[in-house]
């Protein structure tokens, strides 16, 4: 079981979080299980993680500077006259991936050679592009001394200071990039600032266009490129679920009627379409499901002895007649839906509400408003 856990070291974060959280041996052993076998269904879970939570060390020896975009205002004129290095990095991702750069530079000029374009796939996050560009600039300059003594690194994305602020140091990434500052320094005075982007800043203009190069290359080595945020995990997991929801409701030979209204699952339905009224869930169900008090329906309950329609005489009272084409609504839907027929799929293309509204003006009308109808004949 222990090798088990190892080989899927997102599943066994899971695990671990989960007995974190519950305390209750027989709930996490549950809840492994169900973890282990989606395992089997979800390469991403497979994935190495990047988690961690570690005390940073106490004496911080690289300096974080986050001027306010107000203070920016004046240094924008005076920022490359800092002393020393000015080390510029970004990350990116796009649809086809992510990507990090770097580039350096001295009294306003780029050094040659001095940069950085380095891509990492699809999984890796912006966060994590930012970071791996900070890690690989230090790296950089730790292969290849050079006389100045500051180091001014400027980075755009805030998430970047604020993890290496942090009284808990959250990923294995932050770990090795605050280790990689914290080694810098020990020969150099090393400043992380933060740049606010798209102002045209030079430096901060080009390692941008790097970065955005970084993230359109195509990666050739196995996926991921480096561990993954654990939102990858959870992620993956929605889009599982959501896809065997899909699959098993395209597959479902019953619940005709209900799939004209929903041909896929609509997970906005019930936060949004139902409504806060007991009547409009009520109302909404009878709609999709065909389920209402409609002659069509007691009589397959073997309530009624005919399904025909009481109004046209001319079909089965059912949704699928009373909504597109029952003769005795033609005024009312045209009034609706401004046509005075329609085909059942096409009554869905319009907005619920539209539907409701036309249910609520129909002989349904009191029925939905609470008041019993009569009482079947048999
Ligand atoms: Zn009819």
């Amino acid at each position: 079981m222990a090798a088990r856990r190892r080989e899927i070291g997102g599943v066994d974060l899971c695990f671990q979080e989960v007995k974190a959280r519950s305390g209750i041996f027989f709930n996490v052993k549950l809840q492994a299980d169900i973890f282990l076998s989606l395992a089997q269904k979800i390469p991403e879970l497979g994935f190495p993680y990047d988690y961690k939570s570690v005390k940073p060390p106490q004496a911080r020896n690289f300096k974080i500077r986050v001027a306010s975009r107000e203070e920016w205002l004046d240094m924008c004129d005076n920022y490359l006259e800092l002393p020393g290095l000015l080390c510029f990095t970004d990350g990116s991702k796009s649809k086809s991936g992510s990507g990090a750069a770097f580039i350096i530079g001295e009294g306003g000029n780029f050094m040659d050679g001095a940069s950085g374009v380095i891509p990492l796939g699809v999984y890796a996050t912006v966060f994590q592009a930012e970071q791996i560009g900070v890690l690989s600039a230090c790296n950089y300059m730790s292969a290849n001394p050079n006389q100045h003594k500051e180091v001014n690194i400027f980075v755009d994305n805030r998430s970047v200071h604020d993890s290496l602020l942090s009284e808990r140091l959250m990923s294995s990434l932050t770990v090795e990039l605050h280790r990689a500052l914290q080694q810098l320094s020990i020969h150099k005075d090393i400043t992380l600032h933060w740049i606010p982007s798209h102002w045209g800043l030079w430096g901060n203009e080009e390692v941008d266009k790097l970065a955005k190069e970084a993230a359109s290359m195509t990666n050739c080595g196995p996926e991921p490129v480096i561990p993954v945020n654990l939102t990858i995990g959870k992620f993956s997991i929605k889009q599982w679920a959501q896809n065997e929801h899909r699959v098993y409701w395209s597959n479902l030979l019953n619940c005709k009627i209900s799939k004209l209204a929903l041909p896929i699952p609509y997970k906005g339905l019930s936060g949004k379409s139902l409504g806060p009224t007991r009547d409009g869930m009520r109302l909404t169900t009878f709609a999709i499901t065909g389920h209402f008090n409609l002659n069509g329906h007691l009589y397959k309950m073997g309530l009624l002895e005919s399904p025909i329609c009481e109004k046209c005489g001319e079909g089965d009272e059912t949704m699928a007649h009373i909504l597109p084409d029952c003769p005795a609504y033609s005024a009312l839907r045209f009034s609706t839906f401004l046509r005075s027929t329609l085909k059942m799929e096409e009554v869905w293309e319009y907005p619920l509400k539209d539907v409701l509204a036309f249910l609520r003006s129909g002989r349904f009308a009191s029925f939905v408003a609470g008041e019993s109808r009569e009482a079947p004949t048999q």
